[in-house]
């Protein structure tokens, strides 16, 4: 399995619903690798990239308090395998310029972002991540909604290098994970955007921002019935609130007009204080844990780049790539 994360910022109850509780699961099973993708931030910023490196550490940490094991799972970081940039140049003469062009989340993101134009970057960091996916052979890729039509790709790019070369890559699923909507409504919970609970909030940030949560527009005082269905509440106490029979008297009372907005995100922030307890107490644990994190990455990090080596070795000399060799060029066992 691989799939990763932007080091844009901490991460959030949509990553967790997203993509880290099905990692959490899959690590039992499968070999692991998750990404700390700080190339991929490139692509739509170039202002304060000092930032990263405190973003990849809060990432790593949430990694941690949600379960991620780093016995289990090789946690690394991107830039530490600089083999991925070779890989990905590799990749980009099977990737025609109308098809990069197609990618829905390309225009979504810049929309979102409200960046003046897609960068070559951005265009083609759907290749950079098919990179990363093949790079250790990935077979399982569990993304969200937003990332579906990458991981389409990367098996588009992943055929066609076998069917040109010969086969090196498997043909990677994504078990897709539901899509949290942003505290403010819009589709997405989104870091960048900032619409979000972040793992890291302490109780009193969360009931802050559940207080300013949206709910439903067309409701303006609590005894007029009100609508659950797609309300960010109700999706985010479905999500969140392990109390059923709590969530459904909720239901509906709003749907009778016989509850107000405050009480249920009373409730709410309650609920998501509750599933962020053990988080936070996990978290408080590893934090007070000097150099742990860096020690984690390090060590991820040269595991991983082992096996991309290998994998980039395989792929030039599939491609005949193969005309000059030198001691440090590593071979391929077969
Ligand atoms: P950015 O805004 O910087 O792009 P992001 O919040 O979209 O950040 P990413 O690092 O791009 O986060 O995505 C990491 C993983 O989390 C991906 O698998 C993505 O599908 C998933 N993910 C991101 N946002 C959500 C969300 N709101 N709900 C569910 N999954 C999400
Ligand atoms: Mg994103």
């Amino acid at each position: 399995m691989l799939t990763g994360d932007r080091p844009t910022g901490p991460l959030h109850l949509g990553h967790y619903v997203g993509s880290l509780k099905m990692r959490v699961e899959l690590q039992d099973k499968l070999e692991c690798f998750v990404l700390l993708a700080d190339l991929h931030v490139l692509t739509t910023r170039n202002e304060r990239l000092d930032e990263i490196g405190d973003n990849i550490r809060e990432v790593v940490l949430d990694y941690l308090s949600v379960g991620l094991d780093p016995k289990k799972t090789t946690i690394y970081l991107q830039s530490l395998v600089p083999e991925v940039m070779e890989l990905f140049w590799l990749f980009m003469p099977l990737v025609g310029v109308p098809r990069a062009q197609r990618i829905p989340s390309l225009k979504e993101m810049v929309r979102d972002l409200k960046l003046e134009t897609a960068s070559m970057a951005l265009l083609s960091y759907p290749i950079l991540q098919a990179a990363d996916i093949l790079m250790v052979k990935g077979d399982v890729v569990p993304v969200s909604r937003d990332q579906a039509s990458h991981v389409e790709l990367t098996r588009e790019i992943a055929r066609r290098f076998n069917a040109t070369y010969a086969p090196v890559f498997p043909e990677p699923d994504a078990p897709i994970g539901p899509m949290l909507i942003g505290t403010d409504g819009q589709a997405k919970a989104s870091k960048s955007i900032g619409n979000v609970i972040l793992l890291s909030d302490d109780a009193k940030t969360v009931e802050k921002r559940v207080r300013s949560m949206y709910t439903d527009p067309a409701r303006i005082r609590a005894d007029i019935p009100g609508r659950v269905e797609g309300n960010p509440l109700f999706l985010y106490h479905d999500s969140f609130n392990d109390d059923t029979a709590e969530v459904d008297e909720l239901k509906e009372r709003y749907r009778k007009g016989k509850v107000g907005d405050v009480e249920v995100k009373k409730r709410l922030a309650a609920a998501i204080n509750r599933f962020l307890d053990p988080i936070r107490e996990r978290r408080a644990a590893f934090e007070s844990q000097p150099g742990l994190v860096d020690e984690i990455i390090r060590e991820g990090s040269a595991r991983a780049r082992a096996e991309c080596q290998r994998t980039l070795a395989e792929a030039r000399e599939a491609m005949g790539l193969t005309y000059f060799r030198d001691s440090t060029t590593v071979k391929v066992s077969r």
